[in-house]
């Protein structure tokens, strides 16, 4: 729970509102996660926490790590689903990616997470577990970033993720600043506006496409928001929030989306915007049809859009001799547990 969610339930049983604080200080500074350990609540206080609350999070199940360090932790959840976390250090900071779906619904058709298809939200204690187990593997002050980059569409989950989010940013919880979260959308657009009403976090939004026709087969989303509703939604967010640009994702699909006359739509989409451009190769999976760009190419790609002087840089893969590159994700997704669920979902978003 948000410290705001805390409040309440503390104030419901009479207690005041500091509590909320100095629980969030046991979980986040302290990393105590046992109530009987909380030894500035008296007994009975500890007696109703342990009675009516739980404090745990999920372990991993298996911990995988690459040859460039990249680490990625597969966690089991109890009703037979595994999602994945992955922890990319670089230099100067340390990046956690992590999920917020049990697989996926956009079905994005170049995306291992979209190919598993979906079966259920996470709630806001285990997009949060995820951080409290890569804090507990990790050396202290490692993680400094997070992105809503793993698996699921983050603002499909929209309720949790706002509660995770609070959570990260909040002093008294993960303390971590909201530029440093970075949430990543397939584009839905009401809930970018209601995001831009909120806690002010970096935006990265999935564009892989310049022009309607290609990105409503690329990100299906495309068909219900095309491209100018979502551009529209993009400003709207850059200012309210004061950010100096939206970074679009653009994945390099050969001979798909990667010539020059796609870097021109592009650059003419963006340009005098407050947008740069992130290029990720492709990454290939078991059972794709698409296949990666030659370097050569997203590097004439990349000076079509610095001629228009668009802020551009090419994602660096990174962990994909353990599958945790971008797009890789796939966990263990029982698509059919919930087919009528799925299909209700679909059709709202779809
Ligand atoms: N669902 C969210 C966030 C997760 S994916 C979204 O789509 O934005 C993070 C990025 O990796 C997205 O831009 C996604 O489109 C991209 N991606 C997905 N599959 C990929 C693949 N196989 N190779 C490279 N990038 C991929
Ligand atoms: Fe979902 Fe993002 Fe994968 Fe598309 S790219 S299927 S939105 S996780």
């Amino acid at each position: 729970m948000p410290l705001e969610d805390l409040v309440t339930f503390f104030n419901e049983i009479k207690e005041k509102d500091y509590r909320a604080k100095q629980l969030m200080q046991w979980i986040y500074s302290k990393h105590i996660y046992d109530f009987d350990l909380m030894t500035n609540f008296n007994l009975e206080l500890r007696s109703h926490l342990n009675q009516n609350c739980s404090l745990d999070f999920d372990n991993a199940i298996r911990n995988e790590i690459s040859e460039d360090g990249t680490q990625k932790w597969l966690i089991g959840k109890k009703d037979n689903q595994i999602i994945e976390t992955v922890f990319i250090p670089e230099e100067k900071r340390g990046t956690l990616c992590i999920s917020s779906q049990v697989g996926c619904l956009i079905d994005c058709p170049f995306c291992a997470t979209g190919h598993q298809g979906f079966n259920r939200n996470l709630s806001s204690s285990e997009i949060i577990g995820q951080v409290l187990l890569a804090r507990k593997e990790l050396d202290e002050g490692r993680l400094t970033n997070i992105v809503f980059m793993g698996m699921g569409e983050p603002l499909a989950n929209y309720p949790e993720v706002i509660k995770a989010i609070k959570i990260l940013n909040d002093p008294h919880g993960c303390n971590i600043s909201r530029r440093r979260i970075t949430v990543s959308t397939s584009g839905l657009v009401p809930q970018l506006y209601k995001l831009s009403e909120e806690v002010g976090v970096s935006l990265a939004v999935s564009l892989h496409a310049a022009n309607d026709e290609l990105r409503d087969e690329l990100v299906p989303i495309n068909r219900k928001h095309p491209i100018g509703e979502l551009l529209d939604a993009c400003w709207h967010y850059a200012d309210r929030q004061n950010l100096r640009s939206v970074t679009f994702e653009y994945t390099m699909l050969k001979d798909v989306n990667d010539s020059a006359k796609d870097a021109k739509q592009l650059s003419k989409l963006l340009k005098n915007k407050p947008a740069k451009v992130n290029l990720i190769p492709f990454n290939p999976f078991p059972g794709v049809k698409f296949k990666p760009t030659d370097q050569n190419k997203i590097n004439d790609f990349r000076n079509i859009l610095l001629e228009s002087g668009i802020m551009t840089t090419t994602r660096k893969t990174r962990g994909d001799d353990i599958q945790a590159a971008c797009g890789q994700l796939s966990g263990q997704v029982m698509n059919l547990a919930k087919k009528t669920l799925r299909q209700k979902l679909k059709k709202t978003l779809h």
